[in-house]
């Protein structure tokens, strides 16, 4: 029976990153899908290949915790900076996200002006610039060391920042610029649903100058769509694909691990499962009960897949907002990223487009087979029709394939209902859960745990797991 060091479960990000840490123990990486990468996966389905899910790359700049990691294990990723990061389109009207700020600026006033927008947007670009200077970010608990150093990191963060950042993010708001319009208010909450999974009425001021300051930043491209990463990061991993983790047995002073394919034994287990789905792998109670102890976030993503036949050039990624809700679901916008026309993989047989909003994940379990099928195709009408009316010289006939995922089939191919990861809001900030556990041994990571979502804070996480790990 092969004996490890780690076992990692799961190839979505926070998996890929730690394990390329650490090639150098005995380590191997367990995927139940011939995709590696979980919600930032490519797929291909008939002729043409999709992403999943997650299409835009930040984090690859200097001091960031994401080019650190790619820095130690010497690798490059395949990547294409979008100069216009996201083109947001509300009511005809257009705000691009740029990185320039005054380029920004300028924009933002002649679309929503107002007195303050200097002040309001610098004050959060300086908060989020700062944050990322931070030496000390740690989270983590259950042992003396990992308390003080997280203690040590909150201390870096109060004497860091001279505004209070945990204060809330609608006291800032109103502020500086109590008087906004709805459609103002709009924007500024669509944009922090896709950067930070939640609304200006949920989160602090820390966690709103880093949502809006997300394309402030680089925002990259991948080429050949967002899963070529993966394989790319993974050659020196022992990598096992299609081989799905039933069990995890704690036993004396190892963990005894049974897969669809054989049985190992292993010193730690990393799981890179969701934390809500990660209890019934376990039969001991303690574990379990601890599992189960986090409260589910009922989130997750609507995402349509097509395939567009168009001569046109398109930007990389866009924003529609709305002024209503699209039906069955959270959001009022929907989020549009279109394939580069010269990469070769994704737009082989046309523009590869990937359309996600948000929707509650337990929504579309309790329906029969038809009424999932019908509620689905309402949501997919919506969003079509829609986008059709944004981007006039796209005819409905040019869309050669199309189809769409609930939470459901994030369930059946990642094993995870919730999606996108949870938000870090006022209220659960002290629940969240950290990447140890009480468990010798037991570790998770990945965007259910600090510091939440994506390539730049899946990558803070693996930096504090890959600290505790290795001491
Ligand atoms: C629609 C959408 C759009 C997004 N857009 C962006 C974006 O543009 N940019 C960005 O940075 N982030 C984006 N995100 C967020 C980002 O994709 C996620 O936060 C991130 O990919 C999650 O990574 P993770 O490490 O938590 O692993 P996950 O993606 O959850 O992957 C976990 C992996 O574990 C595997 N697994 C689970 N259980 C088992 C088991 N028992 N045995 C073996 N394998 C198992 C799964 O198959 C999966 O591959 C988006 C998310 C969604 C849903």
């Amino acid at each position: 029976m092969p004996n490890l060091d780690i076992a990692v479960i799961g190839s979505g990000i926070g998996g890929s990153l730690i394990s390329s840490l650490n090639t150098h123990k005995d380590l191997i990486l367990f995927e139940k899908e011939s995709n590696l990468g979980g919600c930032a996966s490519t797929f291909k389905r008939k002729k043409n290949f999709y992403n999943a899910g997650a299409t835009t790359f930040v984090g690859y700049e200097n001091n960031h915790p994401l080019k650190n990691i790619f820095d130690k294990i010497n690798f490059i990723p395949d990547i294409k900076k979008s100069e216009i990061a996201i083109r947001v389109i509300q009511n005809k009207k257009i705000i691009n996200r740029v990185k320039d700020f005054e380029t920004f600026l300028k924009n933002i006033n002649e679309v929503y002006p107002h007195k303050n927008n200097r002040i309001f947007w610098t004050n959060l670009k300086i908060i989020d610039e700062k944050f990322w200077h931070l030496k000390k970010l740690y989270y983590a608990k259950y042992s003396i060391l990992s308390y003080l150093r997280t203690l040590n990191s909150i201390l870096e963060l109060c004497s860091f920042f001279k505004f209070d950042i945990f204060k809330s993010a609608n006291s800032f708001i109103n502020d500086f610029i109590n008087d906004i319009s709805q459609e103002y208010k709009d924007f500024i909450d669509s944009q922090l649903l896709i950067t930070i999974q939640s609304s200006s009425k949920d989160i602090s001021l820390l966690s709103l100058a880093l949502g809006l300051s997300y394309p402030f930043h680089d925002v990259f491209y991948v080429n050949n769509g967002m899963g070529s990463i993966f394989d790319d990061l993974l050659q020196n991993v022992n990598v096992h694909k299609k081989e799905e983790i039933l069990q995890i047995r704690k036993e004396e002073s190892f963990y005894r691990i049974i897969s669809s394919k054989n049985e190992y034994l292993s010193k730690r287990v990393i799981l890179n499962s969701s934390i809500y789905d990660t209890s019934k792998l376990f039969d001991d109670k303690k574990i379990k009960n601890y599992y189960n102890s986090f409260s589910f976030s009922d989130q997750s993503a609507f995402v349509i897949n097509l395939t567009l036949d168009s001569k046109e050039i398109f930007l990389n990624h866009y924003q529609i907002i709305l002024d209503d809700n699209i039906p069955n679901t959270i959001s009022k916008s929907f989020f549009i990223s279109f394939s580069s026309k010269e990469d070769k993989r994704l737009s082989k047989n046309g523009y590869s487009i990937t359309i996600s909003t948000h929707t509650k994940a337990v929504f579309w379990n309790n329906m029969s087979k038809n009424e999932y099928e019908q509620n689905k195709q309402v949501t997919q009408d919506f969003i079509i029709n829609s986008f059709l009316k944004n981007f006039e010289s796209v005819k409905k006939e040019d869309i050669i394939d199309i189809f769409s995922a609930t939470s459901k089939t994030f369930k059946r191919f990642i094993n995870r209902y919730n999606c996108g990861g949870k938000a870090i809001t006022l209220k659960n900030i002290l629940q969240t859960p950290s990447c140890t556990t009480p468990f010798k041994g037991l570790y998770n990571v990945g965007d259910t745990i600090f510091a939440g979502q994506g390539w730049p804070g899946i990558a803070i996480g693996v930096n504090v797991l890959n600290r505790e790990i290795n001491g």
